[in-house]
């Protein structure tokens, strides 16, 4: 059968925000209008919070007004010193929010099957500076956290977990916010579960809650007491009523993903030297936050920049998730460990990851199907 493929009409990207019914939103903003209370942990906030924690089966949350201000809090309430083992394969706020600690990121690379932090590597990174490990469950599937946690033990580290694509990721049924110390969730407008722009931490340390609370309210600790040097990074009322309403479209949006996952796979699984990233775990759920493909040039024939700038041909803009690696920012590129030397892996995957448009909507006018199709035809016509 010959399908004719042709151009989407608008433009097609990654991501395309999960936002709640109009009508429904404004009553949630008439209530709030009319309490006038629209920010400092009201109601919405509480709510939310309590709605979080049930849903990621988590023992506690705090949330932010985004996840780059949650993970720099994270380390902050941990008390981390000197050097914090993590990877080249991800988003810049998760460098980054070590360096606004003071605290130096050392690069270990990753494993070649989840692109995840690589426990066999991060004993060899070790040194007496060293106060934590902060891994990144990439594209939502978790890293090795058995591993993970067993070398934290045996060295007195922290871990702190970057789930900001692994809302209601499980592992065993177990919520993927209950591994190491603190996990970060990120519930910016582009993720499964959104507040427009926002964030959590989960812990199991009922303690951290107080520190949390100074943290992202300029310590304050009552009306005449501050305690401590904290930013500003509370979640307002609007957006928490946004949140409220999103989590109820979370499971639907996932059962679509799902489908649209289906398509793509089909086609994937029949082309030479293309293959989806993804766990070999099976106990695990995935959040289904990213479809990602790698793309071996030589088994394929294309190079994954090729498929990219083609797929552009049709109106539709997939991503080079993650690319350049944050070893390769102007930033960090000088640090000993972002040696190309020591990131072989990370280094060959960057140029072979590509994430296609995924969200629920694609299942209206075949447009999973089409996108389906562009990458067939891509790849074997080039
Ligand atoms: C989105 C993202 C963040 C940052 O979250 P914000 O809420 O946008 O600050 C951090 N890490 C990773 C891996 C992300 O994808």
């Amino acid at each position: 059968m010959q399908l004719s493929i042709t151009k989407f009409e608008k433009p097609v990207y990654v991501f395309e925000p999960v936002l709640p019914d109009l009508n429904q939103l404004h009553e949630k903003l008439s209530e709030i209008w009319a309490s006038k209370y629209v920010a400092n942990m009201g109601p919405q906030h509480r709510l939310l919070n309590e709605r979080i924690t049930e849903f990621l089966k988590v023992s506690n949350t705090t949330l932010f007004s985004n996840g780059t201000l949650a993970l720099m809090a994270a380390s902050r309430a941990l008390d981390l010193e000197g050097e914090v083992i993590t990877t080249p394969f991800t988003f810049a706020a998760t460098p980054h929010s070590l360096v606004w600690n003071n605290l130096t990121p050392v690069f270990c690379d990753i494993n070649p099957v989840d692109l995840t932090i690589n426990p066999a590597r991060i004993e060899e990174m070790i040194t007496p500076r060293t106060s934590a490990i902060m891994g990144v469950h990439v594209y939502g599937n978790p890293c090795d956290v058995v591993k993970i946690q067993e070398i934290a033990d045996k060295y007195n580290l922290k871990v702190i977990y970057d789930a900001a694509h692994a809302f209601g990721t499980t592992i065993d049924g177990i919520g993927i916010g209950n591994f190491g110390d603190m996990t970060m969730f990120s519930f910016h407008a582009t993720k499964l579960f959104n507040t427009i722009e926002g964030g959590a931490l989960c812990y199991k340390d009922e303690q951290l809650m107080d520190k949390l609370n100074l943290i992202k309210n300029f310590g304050i600790k009552n009306e005449e007491e501050v305690v401590m040097a904290g930013f500003n990074a509370k979640l307002n009322e609007v957006q928490s009523a946004v949140g409220l309403l999103v989590l109820d479209m979370v499971e639907e949006e996932q059962k679509k993903r799902m489908k649209v996952f289906d398509i793509y796979k089909e086609v994937v699984d029949r082309l030479d030297g293309v293959e989806i990233v993804n766990t070999s775990d099976e106990s695990v759920h995935s959040s289904y936050q990213y479809f990602a493909i790698r793309i071996d040039a030589e088994r394929c024939g294309r190079t994954r920049d090729e498929v990219y700038h083609k797929f552009k041909n049709y109106n539709v803009f997939t991503r080079r998730y993650f690319y350049p690696l944050c070893s390769d920012f102007e930033c960090y590129r000088d640090l000993p460990s972002s040696a190309v030397a020591n990131l072989p892996v990370a280094k060959q995957a960057s140029k072979e990851v590509l994430c296609l448009p995924f969200y629920g909507s694609l299942l209206e006018n075949n447009g999973a199907e089409s996108i389906s199709h562009i990458l067939r035809k891509v790849i074997v016509d080039g």
